[in-house]
This record gives structure tokens, sequence and C-alpha cells, in this order.
């Protein structure tokens, strides 16, 4: 029987990098020149993977970047035709395009609407003009409102926008402010997340100065955000996203449920018959080499039941659903007793619930939610070790014992605490 599957497009072109970004994108003036040899490529990419799309139905199509507006709405519509043209997309797919508020015309929107686009997620990120300069954005906030009402009126049912907390100089006052003029565009989904200062971008220099708010005061706005966009009518279902019930990213939600997805475009990752795979991220080689017929793909992983597992646990804890022992043990057979022991103990402390038998953190838990992961992964670790005991006792003798003749006790991490 065929299996489900979402396809990811990766649109590797921004009109300007705005001052936080790290992602894999493309501005300046050969960009204009490589458009349209990648979106051949795309297109190339795309045809030759149709038999092997043959085998599944397409439920998702997220086509992210890079800003996809500003590659052109044209384009996309194509690359969707490309993929219809597989006879895999099913009639009622899920399919989303990230837009930012100026490079979309409700002209584009309605061109996409009418080619079977049905979500779109605006990059709004504030509601404060001088901080959206600050970041480097190209649109104000008035510019977002009216891609909102667009985006309606072209006959989208379900947009999303991106907020984001914790900029240079944002007090708490400011970003309620945000958040109480985003939700008064009436989205349907809310995805707000906390900046992160990544290493060669521009916001960098700014590391550690009272010009960015710190760690305490952005958990305050994530706090503030989780409180009030419920009040708003927004239930978070992950970590960074709030939805009204019914608006859940399909797509977003395979990749927290270990599910499988197909990418295509430079820089972009699969995860299809248990392989993880990533191409090149190298817009232009991407394109010469799919032209050439030369391979794309940069690393493949082959993922083990236990490592299955772990993403398990790593990325249902980020989901308010959570996870559940009869999930866990039906991909690995391994005691669940410690993983539980652990959650019992954050629960104690106000970081975890459980309910009609699944597990997830609370607000507070998703506020520290690495550690809490990376505990319960160490203790998944402690049980693989013993099972691994059990099944093969003598190799495994042989081994610890040769590594413990190698190295000293405290540098063997996979059986401390045992
Ligand atoms: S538009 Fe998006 S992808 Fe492009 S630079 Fe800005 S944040 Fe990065």
């Amino acid at each position: 029987m065929k299996k489900n599957i979402g396809v990811y497009i990766h649109i590797p072109f921004c009109a300007r990098k705005c001052a936080y970004c790290d992602f894999y994108s493309l501005q300046g003036s050969s960009v204009a020149a490589l458009m349209p040899k990648y979106h051949k490529a795309l297109l190339r990419h795309i045809a030759e993977s149709a038999q092997q799309l043959r085998g599944y139905y397409i439920d998702t199509v997220y086509f992210g970047g890079g800003t996809p507006s500003f590659y052109g709405a044209g384009r996309l519509i194509e690359l969707f035709e490309a993929l219809k043209n597989t006879g895999s997309v099913l009639i009622d797919c899920e399919v989303t395009a990230e837009v930012n508020p100026d490079s979309v015309t409700k002209a584009d929107l309605l061109k996409m609407r009418r080619a079977g686009f049905n979500r779109l997620s605006v990059g709004v990120q504030s509601a404060d003009d001088g901080m959206l300069r600050r970041i480097g954005r190209l649109h104000n906030f008035s510019q977002a409102e009216e891609a909102v009402v667009n985006a309606r009126l072209a006959g989208f049912r379900n947009v999303s926008i991106d907020l984001m907390y914790g900029l240079p100089s944002q007090s708490r006052e400011g970003w309620a402010d945000t958040l109480t003029r985003a939700a008064a565009l009436k989205p349907d989904h809310i995805s707000c997340y906390g900046l992160k200062l990544a290493e060669g971008t521009e916001l960098y220099t700014f590391k550690d100065t009272p010009f960015i708010p710190d760690d305490d005061t952005q958990a305050d706005m994530y706090l503030y955000a989780v409180e009030a966009l419920s009040r708003f009518g927004y239930r978070q279902y992950e970590i960074s996203n709030f939805a009204k019930r019914g608006f859940e990213s399909r797509h977003n939600m395979k990749y927290w449920r270990g599910e499988e997805y197909i990418s295509f475009g430079a820089a972009a990752h699969s995860y299809v018959g248990g392989l993880r795979y990533n191409y090149i991220a190298d817009a232009d080689e991407y394109a010469r080499r799919i032209m050439s017929g030369d391979p794309v793909v940069d690393q493949t992983e082959e993922i083990s039941t236990r490592e299955q597992a772990s993403e398990y646990l790593m990325l249902g804890l980020r989901t308010v659903q959570g996870i559940s022992e009869e999930e866990y043990r039906a991909i690995y057979p391994c005691s669940f007793e410690p993983i539980e022991d652990k959650l019992k103990f954050c629960a104690k402390h106000g970081l975890a619930v459980k309910n009609d038998g699944r597990w997830s953190l609370t607000p507070r838990g998703f506020l520290v939610s690495n550690v809490i992961i990376g505990e319960v992964l160490e203790s998944q670790t402690q049980q693989h070790a013993i099972l691994a005991r059990k099944l093969r006792p003598e190799q495994e003798e042989m081994q610890i014992g040769m590594t413990m003749f190698d190295k000293k006790q405290d540098e063997i991490p996979l059986f401390q605490g045992i």
C-alpha cells in the first residue's frame, strides 16, 4: 500500500540578507542570473523523481527558503505543476509557500491560489517598523497587514505568520504590542521564534551586549507569548507554534512525528525509507550537477531503530502531544521506565505533565527542553547498554574489557551510572 509523504522545495534566494539570518540563501547581483538556471534544474529534478514519487501519495508540499515570493509566483506555480504531473499529489494536499510582505502582490496570490496553493506563511517578525529596519527586513508592518488582507481576498483560508522575540532593544511591552497587533490580523497560525545569535550574522557582533535582551528576558517574553496567544484563541501545539483548532501545520508535524519527506533544491534534507540525506549547499553547483546528471547528494545517514527511537523522544517532547510508552516501545523494544523516571522528576518541578498516558513538557519545560531532552536521551543510552549486554553478553563483556583497558572509567559515557 502506498504511504503518504511530504515534499519540501528549497528556494535559496532573498532580496537582501536579514541581520539575524544564517540559513542558506543568496542575494546580490548574481542571483538574477542564477535563478533561471536553478529553476530549470528543479524542474528536471522533480521530473526525474517522478517514478520514486509514484510510490507515494504527496499529502503536503512546502516551498521554503530563502524567500519563495521573491523567486516569483510564476516559478512557484510551475514547480507545483511539475509535482502534480507526477500523478502523486493528493487533492486535499496542504500546499504552503513562505512569502515576505515586500515581495508578494495580490495578483501573485490570486494566481497561486488558483493553481492550488492553500496555505501561506507570511514573514511578519515585528509590528514595530523601527525594529524591522534594525533587523534588516525590507517591509514595514502595514505591508504585512496588506499581505494578510490580500491573502484572504485571494481565497487563502489558512494563513500563518512568523514573529520574533528577544530582538535588539526589544522590551516586554514592545513584544506584547507585536503579539496584540499580529493577533488582530486574525491569522490561523502563529509561529514565535526567539532570536538566536548565529556566528557570521550581522547581529552577532552585538552578542553579550545590553543591546540584546538576556536569556531571562527572552524566557519571560516566551512565557508571555504562550499566555497571550492562548487568550487570543491560539493553542500551543509545539515549542514555537500556535494554531486555531484544525490549523496546525500538517507539513511540519511530519518532521516532529518522524514521518517521511522528500526534498528538492540546494541544501535541502530528505528522510525516506530509513535514510536521511541532504543535497550540496551550493545552488549553482546543484543546478550544474542536475543538468549534467552528476550526483547531488552531499551526505547520507542510515537511521537505526535506536536512533529512530531517540528522534521520537527528541521531537515528540517538542510537541504538546508528547510521547507515550506504547509508541516508544513499538519503535524500540527497550524499557521506558528510566525515561519515565526522569519525566516524573520534571513533573515534580512543574516542567512536565502526564495526560491520558502521554508525557509532554509544560511551557516552563519547553524553556529548558534541551536539558530535559538531553537527560531523557542519556537514560535511553543507559538502557541500550543494558539491552546490548543481555543480547550479546560475551561480545559485550569483551568490548567492555577492552574499552576499560584503553580508557579511564570517567571517559566511558555509555556505561556511566549503571
Ligand atoms: S528573508 Fe528569511 S531566509 Fe531570507 S535572509 Fe531574511 S530570514 Fe533569511
